[in-house]
């Protein structure tokens, strides 16, 4: 069994690569709902016009729904929109819908247009009553406004990695982007977390893939690897994440143990800090 305790700060992580299908959603729908079976609330922003995260939480998401497009581009709070999950109660959602996907042209002419979810959710949280302990933002696959805008929002970064060919292309444009919000944007926004996903530990090739991440990023990437497994890839079609349509499988124990793993590291800062 896991102890853990929920107690402090809201975790604000973006999960971002703007390579698309490297599973960032998988990732970000998952380890909400692993965390949320840990005893965390937990609230998934879908920044995705394709609202795949919406459709993996079993949250309606069809053109006429209040979404992330009306926080974004008219104003409107965001506790209007959030939906809770029907896996739990502690997994709420803040779903996309097609409209989005006109956001990031609108955005251009925008007040503040990089703040925009950052300031939506700062006002959030000030009129919060119960506790929230982490928001998950699912980015689409570009480095557009929307995503500045999760970057600029969050505190913390979390980097899925396809261990496949490639997995390391495109990431130092990713890295570049990061220190120039870092630079201009958010001093407090964090690569915390890298996770390797969709591991095939039959080939050799995955290993490599996953040897030469962890060698250029030792303190980022988790010891927990998620499993290439037909389960994960299977549960959306149902409106379910991989906990709650096949809890047992290979890649639910995976997700789990990840988020028991990013827990603890949060919790390993923090005396750091104190101490
Ligand atoms: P992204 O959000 O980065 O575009 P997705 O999370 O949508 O990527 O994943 C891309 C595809 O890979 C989806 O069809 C998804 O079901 C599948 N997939 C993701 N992770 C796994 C996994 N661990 N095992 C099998 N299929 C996976
Ligand atoms: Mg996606």
């Amino acid at each position: 069994s896991v102890d853990v305790e929920f107690t402090g700060r809201t975790r604000i992580l973006t999960i971002s690569n703007q390579k698309g299908g490297v599973g960032k959603t998988t990732t970000t729908v998952n380890i909400a709902a692993a965390l949320a079976a840990l005893g965390a609330r937990v609230l998934v922003i879908d920044l995705d016009p394709q609202g795949n995260a919406s459709t993996a939480l079993g949250v309606p998401h069809s053109a006429d729904t209040a979404s992330i497009y009306d926080v974004l581009i008219d104003g409107m709070p965001i506790s209007e929109i959030i939906q809770t999950s029907p896996e739990s109660e502690n997994l709420l959602c803040a779903p996309s819908t097609i409209h989005l996907a006109g956001a990031e042209i609108e955005l251009v002419s925008q007040v503040a247009r990089e703040h925009r979810l950052r300031t939506a959710l700062e006002n959030y949280l000030q009129g919060l009553d119960e506790r929230l302990d982490f928001i998950l933002i699912d980015c689409p696959p570009s480095l557009g406004l929307l995503t500045i805008n999760a970057f600029t929002a969050a505190n913390e970064l979390l980097i899925p990695i396809q261990c496949e060919y490639y997995a390391l292309e495109g990431l130092s444009q990713l890295l570049g982007t990061v220190t120039m919000i870092q630079q201009h944007l958010n001093h407090g926004l964090e690569l915390s977390t890298i996770m390797l996903t969709m591991y095939d530990g039959r080939t050799r090739l995955a290993q490599q893939v996953a040897d030469e991440v962890r060698e250029h990023f030792p303190s980022q990437v988790l010891e927990t690897i998620i499993p290439r497994s037909v389960r994960v890839s299977e549960a959306p079609s149902f409106g379910q994440t991989v906990i709650s349509y096949d809890g047992h499988s290979a890649g639910a124990i995976a997700y789990k143990e990840a988020a028991v793993e990013m827990v603890r590291r949060s919790h390993e800062n923090t005396s750091e800090e104190e101490s």
